[in-house]
């Protein structure tokens, strides 16, 4: 199917309504002037019809008791030329003149004239020479009549017609500019809402073939396409970030399963190549590293299902509190190696959850305490509601984590310090299952930190309704 430019279908738009909308008051005016000027021609030649009856009654000379021939003779030839044809009666109807039989010839020429530029000009008035009378009176005697015979209902001399026609040539080309000028004009319109598009369309275009640092110019005035491009943009670095992520946690993965395998393998072939004993002490080791693997293995696919969309939540009523006290007990061991005291506050407070994960989030928000918590330090359990959620607090007194890295240790193996990783053994993916967990459960997880003072883990769930 051919499909028309969006810039093209605009420009098409803009002009046809201009060009609509000019035609129409071009012809509305152009019917209203021309009426207005054929109206106003129609009363000139009446009011010029009784002009010239008045002027021939006054020029009645009550001592002679007769009009100045003469005088008629000049109005009436005068009157000829402006299309009246005049013809004088005393007051007993004895014509005195008559413009017919004084220059009959001239009479014919004026009204074939007439006739002829009307019937072919404007055919649709279906105009007709009428003669109208006037009585010539002074006072209430009666001196004679006038009658005067002109086109009816007006007629129109050479000039006017091109009077008309000028208006009317000028109203089209009017309407033709305005065309022409609205057709520019839409054009330019049109390319200015569309040239962002066709920049949003180049940079997608290279976003799917993988160049995520194209950037779409975010200046346009309209403000559509302003979000558009912004949009793009930001969907260009958070396809950026994933990428980033993506070869990241490829990395990552690669660097954590490396070290247990090599260290398994390398004992296992000085083992089989008889240069070492395999001790209890060695095979020990090598099943640490073992556990290590596995241990791995196991984050990536509690990680794959709490990622997942169709996370299965097996809900009960579980009092968090009590979950939080026996999970805390479960550390002992680990706090008292590194000499950390640590206190569980707060009170009762039951939620409608997944016993198994949610104890997954509290364990994994307490080792990391644990993790990150120097020797001598402490760490703090509270369990609390506010009015809608049961609220979880796990805060230590450990490293702290900085304001940037604060939005970021719930991503897919981020790290503050990637060098402690072996250390600590962590591979950054704890606090992304917490947070998958907590939202499956409609939840929020937030971390408010000082570096150097501690940090603070907050997590709300939904009370159970039936329970609080
Ligand atoms: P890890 O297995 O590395 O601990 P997590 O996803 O649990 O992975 O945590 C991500 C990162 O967040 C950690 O590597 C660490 O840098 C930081 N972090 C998490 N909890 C704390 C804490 N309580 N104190 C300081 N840093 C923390």
């Amino acid at each position: 199917m051919r499909r028309m430019r969006l810039k093209t279908i605009l420009t098409l738009i803009f002009a046809l309504m201009v060009a609509l909308t000019v035609l129409m008051v071009s012809i509305c005016s152009g019917i209203f002037i021309n009426r207005q000027f054929e109206e106003y021609v129609k009363e000139s030649q009446q009011r010029a019809a009784s002009e010239l009856a008045e002027s021939i009654g006054s020029n009645y000379e009550e001592t002679h008791g007769g009009f100045n021939i003469d005088y008629v003779h000049g109005m009436g030839m005068y009157a000829l030329r402006e299309g009246f044809i005049i013809r004088l009666y005393d007051k007993d109807m004895n014509p005195l003149w008559d413009a017919e039989n004084h220059d009959m010839e001239r009479c014919h020429e004026v009204m074939d004239g007439i006739m002829l530029r009307m019937k072919e000009k404007k055919p649709e008035l279906k105009g007709e020479f009428v003669t109208y009378s006037y009585d010539l009176k002074s006072g209430e005697k009666l001196n004679g009549v006038l009658e005067i015979s002109y086109y009816t209902p007006f007629y129109l001399n050479e000039n006017e017609f091109q009077f008309i026609q000028a208006l009317n040539r000028i109203l089209a080309i009017v309407g033709i500019v305005s065309t022409v000028l609205a057709a520019f004009l839409g054009l330019v319109i049109a390319a200015r809402i569309t040239s962002p598009i066709s920049g949003v369309i180049t940079a997608t275009r290279k976003i799917s073939e993988g160049d995520y640092n194209v950037r779409v110019d975010v200046s346009p005035k309209v403000q559509e396409t302003y979000e558009l491009s912004d949009a793009v943009n930001t969907m260009a670095g958070t396809l950026k970030e994933q990428e980033y992520l993506r070869k990241q946690m490829t990395a990552d993965i690669a660097h954590e399963l490396r070290t247990p395998v090599t260290n398994i393998s390398s004992y296992i072939e000085m083992m089989i190549e008889d240069i070492m004993e395999p001790t209890r002490d060695r095979l020990k080791s090598c099943y640490d590293e073992l556990l290590r693997l596995s241990g791995l293995i196991t984050d990536l696919e509690r990680l794959e299902t709490a990622e997942s969309k169709e996370i299965v939540l097996e809900k009960e009523d579980i009092n968090l509190y009590s979950l939080s006290e026996s999970i805390l007990q479960g550390f002992s061991k680990g706090l008292h190696d590194k000499k950390i005291t640590s206190r569980l506050e707060g009170y009762e407070v039951h939620v409608l959850a997944d016993k198994g994960r949610i104890g997954q989030v509290v364990s994994n928000l307490l080792s990391n305490a644990i993790k990150y918590t120097d020797e001598n330090g402490s760490i703090n359990i509270l369990v609390e509601k506010d009015m809608n959620n049961a609220v979880l607090v796990v805060e230590d007194t450990g490293i702290g984590i900085s304001k940037e890295d604060q939005m970021r240790v719930f991503e897919r193996f981020y790290r503050t310090d990637k060098s402690r990783t072996r250390k600590t053994g962590g591979a950054g993916i704890g606090l992304t299952i917490t947070k998958a967990i907590v939202q499956a459960h409609g939840g929020t997880i937030r971390c408010e930190s000082e570096p150097g003072e501690g940090s603070k883990f907050i997590v709300t769930l939904p009370l159970d309704d039936n329970k609080s």
